[in-house]
């Protein structure tokens, strides 16, 4: 077996599940979890989930499930440079996104906005109640009982307020310590994901293009290289020879800083972890190169018109379906009702939430359409 760095999450020294259980033969506590995490409905669902395009809009974007392959596979390879545990890293990447709503962040502002005065909705929390509570697999106990290490990557923010109220878990976010470099990694991961497949998929969908990506200098200067090395090539694999260079360049400079820091550092335990700075980063000038990709792709892609459309719809259709359930909780489905006794609002948030895109908007018509009764 591969040797693991001394501050590494070792997985035999795990602070455990909430509900005990035997050791399962043959695999590690966290290759367990992300079993666990493949076979939840959640995990499913994320396929007809909007990441920025809606997934009836064209069948080559990206959807939440194939983000979070992509997450998964660079913080697998990111956690193999460092010495650190791959299967913690990648169940921490594969779950990130469980709790996010149909119709991407438009989908979640709205539903915040609804739940305000309620204890408000945020997706990141979300996925922890997905996995803790929401996942119905096992007879024993509610969600998917995960180790604490997963449920501590999962959960990236958290307000004090909300940290209380959640335990141990919580607590980093009191104390003000660092989770573990696996779950700092798919952080950084999820960043680099997304800015790259956006801007595949933005040029993709012609919302965006080449011309306007060369005023990024990250862009920029991989772009040069692959015209450089491949003059005869047509404009498709220049894009695809450039967004493998940018996610290489972001990778390597993420594990530079990283490494660097660690040797810095010297911690020799995940306690020290805990306790220092934190240690996953890009270097100063490649932190910047990517802040302003992100911008570009705040002004460019994310505020674009069309995207814009959608989202509006998207907000409307979540306002809606909980304004109708929050009104008359009998229009929920039974076992939503039950749970709607107990807490009516966020009943409605965890069965809105776990809708996909087509879901949301078949509910929407179900509900107001007048001539599908
Ligand atoms: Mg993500």
């Amino acid at each position: 077996m591969r040797r693991l760095a001394p501050y590494a999450v070792d997985s035999a020294a795990s602070a455990g599940r909430r509900h005990p259980e035997p050791l399962a033969e043959g695999r590690s506590e966290f290759q367990r979890d992300r079993d666990r995490v493949i076979h939840s409905s959640a995990f499913r669902r994320l396929e007809y989930k909007t990441q920025v395009f809606v997934n009836h809009e064209g069948d080559l974007f990206r959807t939440r499930l194939t983000h979070s392959i992509e997450v998964a596979q660079l913080t697998r390879s990111i956690a193999r440079r460092l010495d650190l545990d791959e299967d913690l890293a990648e169940a921490i990447a594969l779950a990130h996104d469980l709790g996010h709503t149909p119709f991407g962040h438009a989908g979640q502002d709205a539903l915040n906005e609804c739940m305000r005065g309620y204890g408000g909705f945020e997706h990141n929390l979300q996925s922890l109640r997905v996995v803790d509570i929401l996942e119905e697999r096992y007879g024993a106990f509610d969600g998917l009982n995960l180790t604490f290490e997963t449920r501590e990557g999962i959960l990236k923010h958290c307000q004090p307020d909300i940290a209380v109220t959640l335990g141990e878990v919580g607590r980093r976010f009191i104390d003000g310590t660092q989770p573990s470099l696996e779950a700092q990694i798919t952080n950084l991961a999820d960043e680099i994901a997304y800015n790259n497949h956006d801007i595949d998929d933005g040029l993709r969908s012609g919302l965006i293009s080449v011309d306007q990506l060369e005023q990024v200098p990250l862009f920029k200067r991989h772009f040069d290289e692959a015209c450089t090395l491949f003059p005869a090539a047509g404009e498709r694999r220049r894009v695809n020879e450039t967004i493998r260079r940018m996610i290489n360049t972001l990778v390597s400079d993420l594990v530079g800083t990283t490494a660097a820091a660690l040797a810095s550092v010297g911690p020799r335990h995940i306690d020290d972890v805990r306790q220092a700075p934190a240690l996953v980063a890009h270097s100063d000038s490649v932190s910047h190169e990517s802040l302003v990709l992100k911008r570009f792709l705040r002004d460019n892609l994310y505020q674009h018109y069309r995207v814009q459309r959608m989202s509006a719809k998207g907000r409307r259709v979540v306002a809606d379906l909980f304004a109708a359930f929050m009104g008359d909780p009998r229009l929920l489905p039974p076992q939503y009702q039950a749970k709607a006794d107990v807490d009516r609002a966020r009943a409605v948030a965890d069965y809105i939430s776990g809708m996909t895109d087509r879901y949301a908007m078949r509910e929407h018509r179900r509900l107001f359409a007048i001539e599908d009764i």
